[in-house]
């Protein structure tokens, strides 16, 4: 039997994508309207040097339960295209945590016990904050800065600096003194205080298009040959400038009809049932325009900042490699250092993470480059000169995940037209996990 609607999705990152396979997979027709020739958005592959690397190096954990059942629901095998560490977080020379292989919670005890770099009392105290969270259900009756959370639990200098910062801006690219101290509990009671596997890094082997959003589209493709009549479709390099309400004029067959039209660049894109909206918050208020009911949503989201993130590949001869696959660093600019070698083959190549505003904004490539190979310098004894280096800034990286924001749900004020991504309201700041849940979310209102 045929569905009687006919779904868009504008946007196909990693929301889009998500809710298409949710579609598709109850065989309501779906089309994906994608602005770029690449899915993937901001979790994107780029080619760079003629190698397939990332608009950003990305880190999943194991507690990304939906994006995991969803990779397995494309055919992509976690095991080979995800390099799975249990909990590791080292400083060279610093500060280093590791969760050993025992069920939870004693994982997570006996790493913070074992934690190289802080004394007894700091390890008393960051053991007494899991307790004291833990004991409260990860809830807060009123959202706070996440520094103010740690000053009421007296968390020592050195705790806030290598473990709850650090994790703080790993997770929500914010800094601790502006992040939400909830988003961030809900973050730790689903990773380190839930199941050992769920604190787990997953480090992808593959590029960010081919870890996801390509596979679904060959599911897409797939599932249309099975389903005859109603195929899905996808069209790249396709920019929806507006969507127009038009009157409904449902039939026995179709009881809920076309109520709205696309236009892209090149003119009309198709008449619909329902759209979903799978776009950054930024780029939602022109989508908007034409619909006065939505006016709210359009000034909520518009009041949304954003947090960058840059990425510095520095590509050094074969040889060159890291002591562990992920470092932090915590002496200069660089944050996290990642080998690609180790992740997915491209030997000598060193990925350096720098997340949320900083003074570094204000360098030129060339100076970000040559700092970070400093700072590399300091941590891989005999490091030759770079034999070339890529800085990718993504300026609007993830929405600032600030206390208490008001963030909008899946429906919106007009039937049938509903919002997928990452910044929709849920428990989650602006990931790969939240982008995925809010696409599966926004497929199941149809039914
Ligand atoms: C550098 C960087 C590092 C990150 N690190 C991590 C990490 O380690 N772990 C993690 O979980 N998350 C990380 N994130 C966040 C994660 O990438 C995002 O949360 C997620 O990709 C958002 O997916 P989305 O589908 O909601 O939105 P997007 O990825 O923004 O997708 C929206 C899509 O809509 C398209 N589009 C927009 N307007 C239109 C239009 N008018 N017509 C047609 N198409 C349109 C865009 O081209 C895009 O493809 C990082 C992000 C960046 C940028």
């Amino acid at each position: 039997m045929h569905s009687p609607h006919h779904v868009a999705i504008i946007g196909g990152g990693y929301a889009g994508m998500a809710a298409a396979v949710e579609l598709a997979t109850r065989r309501i027709p779906v089309s994906v309207f994608e602005a770029s020739r690449t899915l993937g958005g901001r979790a994107r592959v780029v080619n760079l040097h003629g190698r397939k690397l990332d608009n950003g190096q990305h880190i999943l954990i194991g507690a990304y339960q939906e994006t995991l059942r969803l990779l397995q629901q494309v055919g992509i095998a976690a095991d080979t295209h995800l390099l799975r560490l249990p909990l590791h977080l080292e400083f060279p020379d610093e500060f280093c945590i590791h969760a050993p292989r025992l069920p939870a919670p004693w994982h997570m005890a006996a790493a913070l016990l074992g934690a190289q770099g802080l004394g007894w009392a700091e390890k008393w105290a960051a053991i007494r904050f899991m307790q004291a969270m833990q004991a409260a259900a990860f809830r807060l009756p009123e959202d706070m800065p996440l520094t103010t959370l740690l000053d009421q639990h007296r968390q020592p200098a050195r705790v806030r600096r290598y473990l709850w910062h650090t994790l703080c801006v790993a997770a929500l690219n914010t800094p601790a003194e502006q992040a939400s101290a909830q988003i961030f509990l809900n973050v730790l009671r689903d990773s380190l205080a839930a199941g050992r596997s769920a604190s787990d890094l997953l480090l992808p082997r593959v590029d960010l298009s081919t870890l996801f959003p390509d596979a679904a589209a060959r599911y897409l493709i797939q599932q249309g040959n099975e389903a005859g009549a109603d195929k899905p479709t996808l069209h790249y390099a396709t920019n929806i400038r507006r969507i127009e309400q038009i009157a409904p004029s449902p039939t026995p067959a179709a009881p809920t009809a076309a109520r709205y039209r696309l236009l892209g660049d090149t003119g009309e894109c198709g008449h619909y049932s329902h759209v979903i909206i799978a776009t950054a918050p930024y780029h939602l208020p022109p989508l908007l325009a034409a619909l006065p009911a939505t006016d709210a949503l359009a000034r909520q989201v518009a009041d949304f900042s954003h947090q960058p993130i840059i990425t510095g590949y520095l590509a050094y001869p074969e040889h060159v490699r890291l002591p562990q696959p992920m470092l932090g660093y915590s002496q200069g600019i660089m944050q996290w250092l990642f080998d690609r070698g180790q992740l997915d083959g491209h030997a000598g190549l060193l990925a350096a993470v720098i997340s949320t505003a900083g003074p570094h904004l204000t360098l030129t490539p060339q100076a970000l480059a040559a700092r970070l190979h400093a700072e590399i310098a300091a941590i891989v004894p005999h490091l030759p000169a770079p034999l070339w280096c890529k800085v990718i800034n993504e300026k609007r990286a993830t929405w600032s995940c600030l206390p208490g924001l008001q963030r909008p749900s899946t429906e919106t004020a007009l039937p049938g037209l509903l919002l997928a991504g990452d910044y929709l309201a849920g428990d989650y700041p602006g990931t790969i996990e939240a982008a995925i849940r809010s696409g599966v979310a926004a497929a199941r209102k149809i039914s």
